[in-house]
């Protein structure tokens, strides 16, 4: 049974989809537990609103003092089919109140084999497919570059200009910003080597002339007998929303494949929708041998999957893979149910209608402001990249006034980019259109006061 109600604590759809701020921010409740938070949580755990969340849903977040915030972050990217969905919430309490863990390695269950199932049927290409489950973005990189390793018995991996794949050793090494994400934690893992990336607005080069660029450098500097494989997010997150020029992941996986390389998609952040297709390599006409995925895909909980050709997978020895948590059954729970309203409620379509929001109302801002150098994206993963209109140069102190200004005024916002000067828009992708013009109109205003 599905829990609606009036209840200010409660989440989910039916929470008031307004803007609404009543106390200064923060609040004195939110304060109460800031002040907490300093004293317990070790410090270099930082956050980026001064609020402490209460409920969300829709496309509201809401603050201990009542306070009502639009979230066009979705924390990041996870809560896409909207936080506290109530089938996703029926989902989590039924399976909690069942069986909450056997470990998959210790005695399996049928959620887990039915998320793989999803998956397989999911993930771009046609052939045979094997999942394995895990519980961060992160956990996902590591395994896939395992599993690749094992598959070619090479060792050497590639990773891009501009990469985010996440904080454990293995990821801060094919991560490619030192601040905040490596600074002081090396040595790093070996056999991880960069290339230059797809990045039109800054390099100006083709699809094919940044794939040769790149496909020139690894031949050079590692040589295909020694590259197990490249890794790349097919639209760069982190690193900025970058979309590649076309052709470029078209000819890294031509190569790829020509060279007993395996191909990794790291779609953990552009999944499940987000960009207006279940997974954005159909976008770009690629199938990548490998695919790992987290953030939307559990509607909020914590679960990774690598997906990949059904040989690659299985070159893994028995026990080979594996971990106390991964495919925890309240997870895969709340992951089926996202995955069914992904695609029974058309979120995908959905994402494309927000970005369409978007774009429009960033161009028409850009017309009068020309500190806004690039807007891309896709679906509702769009982001703005600002510059010093006289020099191109990166501009990120106008980022970070604006996020700020923002929260203020009761919108989400978050920044990402190499250069730390693009603002993203990640709306949950079950945001009203009213809403989400509520929340542009307020980064208009704000930025006119910069
Ligand atoms: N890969 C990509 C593309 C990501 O965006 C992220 C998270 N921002 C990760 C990997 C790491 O995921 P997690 O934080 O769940 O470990």
């Amino acid at each position: 049974m599905t829990t609606l109600s009036t209840d200010p604590l409660l989440g989910g759809p039916t929470l008031p989809q307004e803007r609404r701020i009543v106390t200064e921010l923060p609040g004195p409740a939110s304060r109460a537990i800031l002040e907490r938070q300093r004293a317990a949580v070790a410090a270099g755990v930082s956050s980026a609103m001064p609020i402490a969340a209460v409920a969300a849903g829709g496309g509201v977040v809401v603050d201990a003092d009542g306070n009502s915030f639009i979230d066009l972050g979705s924390g990041i990217a996870v809560t896409s089919v909207g936080n506290a969905h109530p089938a996703v919430a029926e989902a989590v309490a039924a399976q909690a109140a069942r069986l909450t863990h056997t470990c998959f390695m210790i005695s399996p269950y049928e959620s887990y084999v039915q998320v793989a199932e999803a998956l397989n049927r999911l993930t771009p290409g046609d052939h045979d497919k094997r999942t394995a489950l895990f519980n961060s973005g992160a956990e996902a990189v590591e395994n896939a570059v395992k599993i690749a390793r094992t598959y070619t018995g090479k060792q050497a991996v590639v990773a891009f200009d501009n990469a985010y794949h996440g904080r454990t050793n293995l990821t801060m090494a094919l991560t490619a910003k030192n601040r905040p994400y490596k600074h002081g934690f090396g040595p790093f893992a070996p056999e991880v080597h960069r290339v230059p990336a797809s990045y039109p607005f800054r390099d100006g080069l083709s699809g094919p002339e940044a794939a040769r660029r790149a496909i020139e450098q690894i031949e050079i500097q590692i040589g295909a007998d020694n590259l197990a494989a490249v890794i790349i997010e097919p639209i760069q997150g982190e690193g900025g929303f970058i979309v590649p020029a076309d052709g470029f992941l078209e000819q890294v996986v031509a190569w790829c494949r020509a060279n007993d390389v395996v191909f990794i998609a790291d779609e953990v952040q552009t999944g499940f929708c987000r960009t207006g297709t279940m997974f954005v390599s159909e976008q770009f006409g690629i199938v990548p041998d490998l695919v790992t995925t987290a953030k939307g895909i559990a509607g909020g909980m914590p679960l990774a999957g690598v997906t990949g050709r059904a040989e690659i997978m299985d070159s893994v020895h028995a026990s080979g893979l594996g971990g106390t948590y991964g495919g925890n059954p309240v997870a895969c729970a709340a992951a089926l149910a996202a995955i069914d309203a992904y695609e029974t409620e058309d979120l995908g379509g959905r994402a494309n209608r927000l970005g369409e929001i978007l774009v429009e109302r960033l161009a028409a801002i850009r017309q009068t402001d020309p500190r806004i150098g690039d807007i891309r994206g896709r679906g509702a993963m769009i982001a703005a990249e600002f510059v010093d209109p006289a020099t191109g140069d990166p501009a990120p102190a106008i980022v970070k006034e604006l996020a700020a200004a923002c929260a203020r005024a009761g919108v989400i916002v978050l920044t990402c980019g190499t250069y730390g000067n693009v603002i993203r828009f990640l709306p949950p992708l079950v945001i009203g259109d009213e809403l989400l013009h509520d929340a542009l109109d307020v980064v208009a205003d704000e930025l006119q006061k910069i």
